[in-house]
């Protein structure tokens, strides 16, 4: 039986980890099969507070998990299959083992989010990504696309550079959201180009991209485009698919009630799960430790 037990091993579940295991609570973390979360998948991360040169995202995670493991979190590395929230101790299997807890924490981060268009699924791995960091070697001196108008394009156009002959934005509106540090240094890369007002509507290709089909929102002409790489960094989706009973908004997002207090009593949760607006490492981190805190609290209350 453990005190708590977190579905997530991003910056939310570890730092809730730290917490929790260092108020001497027995505690699991599902980490999954990709543990780590989405700074994995990243390079250098520069505005998480105390590394002043930056830090590489894949050291940043082994950093958390290691501290969280000098107090005593067990980590597995497997996938979270379903939960039992209907009654207490709570119910967790993960493939065929089962773990009970007397509360849970939600920290399962979100996903990539896709275009959708016909053509991009099934080029997956064919020159369709979404981690220019894992990716960007495959098209040295290729044409590449990066999807989006937020930081994340911003920042797969720069790793992209270092490789590609040329990558463009293509973004659908005709101004970026991204911060104005990221625009300002595309702006100033001669590798980076832009396609504006503009949406991908088909992505075409026999094995691999070969090219897509564009379409100019302004003017409605469609037209297609060679190209040997698109990376799609248009935001994320929330990975709440699996949480029966817990309380989910219409975009997927987890419900918060109180604190980081889910709809079920014993039930909290963490980071990109539930937080739409800010989706940063530090937040997340900063979720977590919440949320380990309102456990603490929650359970001295009840025993
Ligand atoms: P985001 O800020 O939500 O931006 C998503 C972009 O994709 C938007 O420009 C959006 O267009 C576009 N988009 C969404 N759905 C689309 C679709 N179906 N087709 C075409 N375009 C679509 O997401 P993000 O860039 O992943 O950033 C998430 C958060 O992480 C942000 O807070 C960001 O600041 C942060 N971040 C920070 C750094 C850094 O500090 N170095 C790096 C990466 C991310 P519209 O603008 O028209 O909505």
């Amino acid at each position: 039986m453990y005190d708590v037990i977190i579905i997530g091993s991003g910056p939310a579940g570890l730092t809730a980890a730290i917490y929790t295991t260092r108020a001497s609570l027995k505690t699991l973390v599902i980490g999954g099969l990709k543990w780590g979360g989405q700074l994995m998948l990243t390079t250098e991360v520069e505005n998480f507070p105390g590394f002043p040169q930056g830090i590489m995202g894949p050291d940043l995670m082994s950093n958390m998990r290691k501290q969280a493991e000098r107090f005593g979190a067990e980590i597995i590395e497997e996938d979270f299959t379903s939960g039992d929230f209907t009654k207490k101790p709570f119910k967790i299997t993960v493939g065929e083992k089962t773990f009970e807890g007397k509360s849970v924490i939600i920290a399962t981060g979100a996903d990539t989010k896709w275009l959708g268009v016909l053509g991009e699924s099934e080029k997956i791995g064919r020159g369709v990504s979404s981690c220019a960091p894992c990716d960007a070697a495959f098209f040295r001196d290729k044409n590449v696309i990066v999807v989006g108008g937020g930081d994340s394009a911003m920042e797969e156009a720069i790793v992209l550079t270092k490789f590609a002959k040329e990558v463009i934005i293509v973004h659908r509106r005709d101004s970026f959201r991204a911060s104005k540090i990221m625009q300002d240094k595309v702006k100033k890369n001669p590798k980076i180009k832009f396609i504006l007002n503009s949406e991908i509507t088909k992505v075409l290709g026999d094995l691999k991209v070969e090219k897509i089909e564009i379409k100019n929102n302004k003017t409605g002409k469609v037209e297609e485009m060679p190209i040997d790489g698109i990376f799609v960094a248009i935001g994320h989706t929330p990975n709440t698919a699996v949480f029966n009973g817990v309380d989910i908004d219409e975009k997927g997002f987890i419900k918060v009630y109180d604190h980081t207090k889910t709809n079920i009593d014993g039930i909290f949760v963490a980071g990109d799960v539930h937080d739409f607006h800010y989706k940063q490492a530090i937040t997340a981190a900063g979720f977590g430790c919440m949320a380990a805190l309102e456990t603490e609290k929650w359970l001295r209350e009840k025993e």
